[in-house]
């Protein structure tokens, strides 16, 4: 008998911005909020979940990189930010 096994990653990407410094390509850009979730499946049927892993994408770039923790509530914004480099964030 053959089992197909393996990891499905769901992606779930927010309207959600927020204004950071771009690792990649070092601009301060919007950033969008995107959620992994992580399953082991066996016959494609998500059995044991792996838990989350977050992360920031840049909207310029499109280079997702990992955080620990979103930014706070606070710090994001519905719609992208109209941001000006050297120009602090609206709150
Ligand atoms: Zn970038």
């Amino acid at each position: 008998m053959i089992i197909f096994f393996g990891i499905k990653k769901k992606n779930h990407l927010y309207d959600a911005y927020v204004v950071r410094e771009c690792p990649k390509c070092g601009r301060e850009t919007n950033h969008q909020l995107l959620l992994q979730k992580r399953a082991f499946t066996i016959f494609f049927l998500p059995l044991i979940p792996l838990g989350t892993k977050k992360y920031l994408v840049c909207t310029e770039c499109k280079t997702p990189y990992k955080v620990k923790k979103f930014p706070s509530a606070s710090e994001i914004s519905r719609t992208p930010i109209n941001h000006m480099p050297g120009e602090q964030p609206m709150e």
